[in-house]
């Protein structure tokens, strides 16, 4: 259900009075409602005269019964002024006084010195009554105004400021009006109203609903939801018993009637009425653009409006006194397209249709997993508005797919490109194989999210960025980057808790940690598990790079999904692997472990990327940590890497080893490969100190897995896809996503297109709590791929790791397109996500 009681409008406009063109808002409106985008009535009206009035659409989609401009919509919040006016009419008979305080007529009320006049604007501090109902509601209790009451009676919710003090737009103000109403003039408000108002203006169609109603009548809207070409009934709620912020029902003709009447004395005086239109003075001085149900618009002289929303309505009704012109729009199953028109076309503002575009023709694989289907996608802004069997409108910009493959931007669930992503805002490493979402803060190392928001300010970047919090990040702002080898004391998790806290509510992940690395290796194990019991606070998740691939796989393993047992929240196994040699081949062993784990309720998932070598620092080499052990390093070259198929892809200390193996650099050495290990870590440690402000001083491409392992771990069903890689240096940098189309869907047929591209987007955002994205469907953010399925194949390589892939035609990134035929379009759409 949607709640927006009232929309915010702009104040800036053009001050210039033209001639309205009621011309262009008709085809406007008329465009809308072909393309299923507004159902709804308007009337515009000058000088008392009715210049333009319309219906578009249907009551009631489920009848197709069609609309007239005398169908009677709920006026949600439109309501409030019709409220006010029976408060004026109640003054002026001397039944009450604006400055009554409400306990007169409501001694129930928990609350002293709230007068009627601060109820009418919204002054009182009383808090909202859909919270406190959905905090203390029974199932299937639907409130009412005396029900409201007794609630308040009985919870008595503290007020949110003192009366008085502030402004704050507060439903329950006007169910209070109500029942001092209908206790003042002991009669219903839909009689009061009756009698008063619908009575002395002739009003049709004007009516409080009531549910004990013995019939609807006949013109009455029913409102929808729209969600691309369905439509779902949204109308009324457990809210609904509750009368005066909303629930009177009117049409156009009606409220152009009622409109007109404020210029009159039909019902109260001016100089009452007067009051209803002037902005409300709060205590200290200042006021607030809000009169008695009626806003009032900043810097234009004598213009008042009022927009409603609730459930499947959306209403406008605004008034330009000073020239005497009124619109009038009420909607049902609307999306605000309507609504912002008709607000510029008031305010003699352009009104275009916001742009969007079409792409048709696509065969499109959605994300979920559902087979591919020939369809149609509309974009408007940043998301997607429909999907299906789309017609294109008048002058809408169209994309040929020519029966290409569109899916949903990639996510990558583990990436280490933010880093190069100020050098490098296009992000090519990204774009070129289909990512337009990259999951940051990996391996225990992160920025802060302040860092991150700041950054893309500075410099806009093409692609979105999400990111965990790293474990050894706030683990060495607490205890000190050469302080790491041992537990964190009690006193420094307290810290560590406190800022990962903090991380949590600027919009982390979760929780990320390195454990194989030694900024977190020496951690114990209550350590990680107390602080994902944060990140579990905070509605994260916990991604871990587990304390070993190899030689103590069996306890990191058992670690990571004791810490989602003991911290009760989903548990990632970044990069699944099996890296010791005399482990090869038992990959179904360790998926039964997992799925074993799952069985009993843990959550643990794993993402993967499609290479038998790994890329890492060859200190991962050394499980006990003993870099000077030659029988460690022995131990290493036997069984934890193959020195003849790795590459040093950086060795800072002697640039003559770049690009070389192991054991080529052990031949020219004239060493062991095992001695030449030792020497590796060892200048690459005297290289630090000298330079201690270098970074990546050395890195190994490690082969250490075999491909029927990775087939296995890629096909598991809780595995998303992940690249793991950086701007260059492995070749997953660029090529991970292209490589699964390429070499696993097509040539070896082990994933089905829908499958892979599900492992690529709506399962790895569900992995990291990503919403929003990840999928293509009306209301989802418009990140989007458009592939050839004949072409689409990775290039990157050892030798060449920035080959872009081929085959990825077209990228969008929050409905910008960023990516076409291997070229960056240096736009810059991306965006923080946040959980
Ligand atoms: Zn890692």
């Amino acid at each position: 259900m949607r709640i927006f009681l009232f929309i915010t409008l702009s104040a800036l406009g053009v001050q210039a009075q033209q001639p309205a063109d009621v011309k262009k808002l008709d085809s406007v409106l008329t465009v809308l409602y072909k393309t299923n985008r507004f159902n709804g009535t308007v009337l515009y009206g000058e000088k008392g005269k009715v210049i333009y009035k319309k219906a578009f659409g249907v009551t009631d989609y489920r009848t197709n019964q069609p609309l007239t401009t005398t169908a009677a919509f709920n006026l949600a919040s439109v309501t409030k002024q019709f409220i006010c006016m029976c408060i004026m009419m109640l003054k002026e008979r001397g039944l009450l006084q604006l400055e009554d305080d409400c306990k007169k007529y409501i001694p129930e009320l928990p609350y002293d010195s709230i007068s009627i006049r601060n109820l009418m604007t919204h002054t009182s501090g009383i808090p909202e009554y859909f919270t406190i109902f959905q905090q203390y509601k029974t199932p299937l209790d639907t409130l009412t105004n005396k029900k409201l009451i007794t609630l308040f009676a009985h919870y008595k919710p503290a007020l949110e400021f003192a009366t008085g003090t502030k402004w704050n737009y507060c439903n329950t103000n006007y169910a209070l009006l109500v029942s001092i109403i209908e206790r003042i003039s002991k009669e219903p408000i839909s009689i009061f109203i009756k009698k008063n108002i619908v009575v002395p203006l002739a009003l049709k169609d004007t009516y409080v609903y009531d549910v004990l109603m013995p019939s609807v009548p006949a013109n009455h809207v029913y409102g929808f939801e729209e969600t691309g070409e369905k439509k779902k009934l949204d109308d009324l709620t457990a809210f609904d018993g509750v009368l005066g912020d909303g629930n009177i029902y009117s049409s156009v003709e009606d409220l152009y009637k009622w409109e007109q009447s404020l210029t009159t004395e039909k019902l109260v005086k001016k100089e009452t009425l007067a009051q209803a239109f002037e902005p409300v003075k709060l205590k200290d001085g200042t006021t607030y653009p809000y009169g008695f149900g009626w806003f009032i618009e900043k810097d234009k002289a004598q213009q008042y409006w009022h927009t409603g929303g609730w459930a499947g309505f959306i209403n406008l009704i605004y008034r330009d006194v000073k020239n005497n012109r009124t619109i009038i729009l009420l909607s049902s199953g609307g999306n605000g397209f309507a609504n912002s028109v008709t607000i510029n076309f008031i305010q003699d503002k352009p009104f275009d249709l916001p742009a969007g575009f079409l792409i048709k023709n696509v065969q499109l694989i959605d994300g979920t997993g559902t087979i591919a289907k020939n369809a149609a996608v509309r974009i408007q802004g940043s998301r997607i508005l429909a999907v299906g069997n789309l017609r294109p409108f008048d002058g809408e910009e169209i994309i040929d797919g020519e029966g290409k493959i569109l899916a949903p931007g990639f996510i990558d669930s583990h990436s280490h490109l933010e880093s190069s992503l100020s050098k490098y805002p296009q992000a090519l490493a990204a774009l070129n194989q289909g990512i337009t979402t990259i999951v940051a803060g990996q391996d225990g190392d992160s920025y802060a999210i302040d860092t991150i928001k700041a950054e893309i300010k500075k410099i806009p970047c093409a692609i979105n960025i999400a990111t965990y919090t790293g474990h050894a990040t706030i683990r060495e702002a607490v205890m000190g980057a050469t302080n790491l080898a041992r537990p964190a004391t009690a006193e420094e998790l307290e810290k560590i808790k406190t800022s990962l806290r903090s991380e949590m509510q600027k919009g982390s992940l979760g929780l990320s940690s390195g454990l194989e690395y030694e900024a977190g290796f020496y951690s114990s194990r209550n350590e990680v598990i107390e602080l994902a019991k944060v990140a579990a606070a905070g509605k994260g998740k916990y991604i871990s790079h587990i304390r070993s691939e190899d030689i103590n796989m069996t306890d990191a393993i058992d670690e990571i999904i004791n810490i989602g047992r003991e911290a009760k929240l989903p548990v990632q196994l970044s990069h699944i692997k099996l890296a010791l040699k005399d482990d090869w081949g038992s990959a179904a062993k360790l998926l039964s472990t997992l799925q074993n784990a799952r069985a009993e309720g843990i959550d643990i998932t794993a993402d993967c990327y499609p290479y038998d070598f790994w890329n890492s620092t060859v200190r991962v080499l050394f499980p006990k940590k003993d870099f000077t052990s030659l029988e460690g390093a022995t131990y290493a070259t036997e069984h934890l890497f193959d020195p003849t198929g790795s590459v040093m892809v950086r060795f800072a200390p002697d640039s003559n080893y770049k690009g070389k193996t192991v054991a080529a650099i052990a031949t020219l050495r004239k060493e062991t490969n095992a001695q030449t290990l030792l020497y590796l870590v060892a200048a690459a440690a005297r290289f630090e100190q000298q330079h201690p402000d270098a970074s990546g001083i050395e890195t190994i491409m490690g082969k250490s897995m075999s491909e029927e392992d990775v087939i296995s771990f890629l096909s598991w069903p809780h595995t998303n896809i992940c690249s793991d890689g950086a701007n260059g240096g492995h070749p997953r940098g660029y090529g991970s996503f292209t490589k699964i189309l390429s070499s696993y869907v097509k040539e070896k047929k082990l994933l089905s297109w829908e499958t892979a591209i599900y492992k690529m987007t709506a399962l790895a955002a569900e992995h990291v709590g990503i919403v929003n994205r990840g999928i293509i469907a009306s209301g989802y953010f418009a990140d989007m791929v458009l592939i050839d399925p004949a072409t689409v194949k990775d290039n990157a390589s050892i030798q060449n790791p920035k080959a872009l892939s081929d085959g990825i035609l077209k990228v969008w990134v929050n409905g910008v397109l960023v990516y076409k035929d291997k070229t960056g379009l240096q736009k810059y759409p991306g965006e923080f996500v946040g959980k």
